[in-house]
């Protein structure tokens, strides 16, 4: 009983909990434990045992009464360290918000928990989010459970590794992340479940650990299409408190599931094909497409001619936003303080120890692309060609509804791989990041594995606030590909 109760979608512990088939605190203990069994891969970097066992005690008070707060209520989930809990660290990965524990609780966890859902811990992460591999965390890398059978660990991808690993490992049902230009969607493909990063606006920002301001977007991970359908419905929403925030209405996005994609138009960009990117994707990429005509859709080919400058907009813009969001941790106001002689030494030395190499080169990189006589050469220019990029998209869904792309270029690495090339590293968003520049939504969805048995996935996009048809796609994509995301670790647990 215990050990299959780790193994519930969102949907089956929604239904054996109305079924009183088993307690919130009989599932929230089975996930505890499976953490516990699992500390060799890293994952949390704190964990909330108490705090958890509270929160499934009050469900199944509430359920008891027949009162349940919402479709979630009693549902263990875990939450990147980057979100501000109540009471509970909060550390973004980095040395420098030593023991901060904020006083608030940033919008979408304060969503989540209003409705029942039970935190599990705080997962670990890229330092401030900047990454691809979660290795730049101070908390030590995450390790991903698919491996190739060669005894080597592999990266869960990052930013949000830790959540998205735990999902995979079935340490909890499901978890949120975010997304500033791929952060959820590239470690759910290398971790073998959903990743959704909804529009730009749909989730409140508030509360979340500011990286990149103007693209920066929490989302959910989950082992099924339908489960990030439910914990977008609870996550999103307009907040007075986050004035990025759009005030659209939230449709039912569990409703839109099941519509299937007869009759959509699917754009296949050419410019996503990439030289040199392995043959298994470019398979993957066909198998995807035949997947999507198979059920009624038919695929277009188009161009988004300005995708190969996508990657230097984006790493313009992001260390730009990151250099002015990071000024705040300055020993004074949280976390860390490493003391010297002076004010200015404080300073130094507290930013100087409290960053890790990754973030220190993004502040520098942001710090000179914003600075007086190089401003319009980088920053602007960067700007302009970012709605460059916007239009492309702007013009393709007037032919198509949805577009079809692999996720990542290549499946999970071996850690500590691309670690001394920051390029090489950054190549691994060149699927993500456009949609990100042009605050579009967009998923992963798991559709196979590789010759060495790890997970690759497809990536959609979708036209700004059409999550609906995007999940609706996904499912078809899901259904088609059939995927078991059962990795090898829990194979041989
Ligand atoms: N890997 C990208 C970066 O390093 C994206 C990170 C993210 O989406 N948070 O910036």
């Amino acid at each position: 009983m215990t050990d299959s109760l780790t193994e519930l979608t969102i949907v089956q512990a929604r239904d054996g909990l109305a079924a009183r088939e088993f307690s919130s605190e009989e599932l929230t203990r089975a996930h505890l434990n499976a953490i516990e069994a699992a500390r060799d891969l890293n994952l949390f970097i704190t964990e909330t045992p108490d705090l958890a066992l509270e929160r499934a005690r009050a469900a199944d008070a509430r359920r008891a009464k027949d009162a349940a707060a919402g479709p979630m209520d009693g549902i263990p989930i875990a939450v990147k360290d980057l979100f501000c809990t109540e009471g509970v660290l909060t550390t973004a990965g980095s040395h420098i918000l030593d023991g901060f524990t904020p006083t608030y609780e940033s919008t979408v966890t304060a969503n989540l928990r209003d409705t029942g859902a039970v935190m599990v811990g705080k997962t670990n992460l890229d330092e401030f989010a900047m990454g691809s591999a979660n290795v730049t965390s101070y908390y030590g890398p995450a390790k991903n459970p698919w491996n190739a059978g060669d005894g080597k660990n592999r990266v869960p991808g990052g930013s949000s590794g830790g959540s998205a690993a735990a999902v995979a490992a079935h340490l909890c049902s499901a978890s949120i992340g975010t997304d500033t230009g791929g952060s959820i969607r590239q470690p759910a493909a290398f971790c073998g479940i959903v990743g959704l990063k909804p529009t730009y606006g749909r989730c409140s920002r508030w509360g979340i650990i500011a990286f990149a301001s103007s693209l920066d977007q929490a989302g959910p991970l989950t082992r099924s299409v339908g489960d990030a359908a439910i914990m977008l419905d609870i996550m999103a929403g307009h907040d007075a408190k986050d004035s990025t925030s759009a005030p659209v209405e939230k449709p039912d996005f569990e409703a839109a599931l099941g519509g299937g994609v007869r009759g959509l138009k699917v754009g296949i960009p050419r410019e996503y094909r990439i030289e040199g990117a392995p043959d298994e994707i470019e398979a993957l990429w066909q198998q995807g497409i035949e997947w999507l005509k198979d059920a009624g859709a038919e695929p277009v080919d188009i161009t988004l001619p300005h995708t190969k400058y996508a990657l230097p907009t984006y790493y313009i813009v992001g260390p730009a936003e990151a250099s002015s969001n990071l000024a705040r941790y300055d020993g004074v106001r949280y976390g860390l303080r490493v003391p010297g002689e002076t004010l200015d030494e404080m300073y130094e030395n507290t930013r100087g120890q409290g960053f890790g190499a990754e973030v220190r080169r993004r502040v520098l990189i942001g710090t000179y692309a914003l600075s007086a006589g190089y401003y319009d050469a980088y920053y602007v220019k960067a700007q302009k060609v970012r709605t460059l990029i916007a239009h492309d998209f702007k013009t393709a869904f007037e032919t198509v509804d949805l577009i079809l792309t692999p996720t990542a270029p290549s499946a999970a690495f071996v850690i500590g791989e691309k670690m001394d090339d920051p390029i090489a590293m950054y190549l691994n968003d060149i699927f993500t990041v456009p949609a990100s520049l042009a605050g579009l939504p967009g998923i992963s969805v798991p559709a196979g594995l590789n010759p060495e048995g790890l997970p690759l996935g497809l990536h959609l996009i979708g036209r700004p606030f059409d999550e609906e048809t995007v999940l609706r796609a996904a499912e078809a994509l899901e259904t088609a590909a059939g995927f078991n995301t059962r990795p090898a670790y829990l194979k041989d647990a």
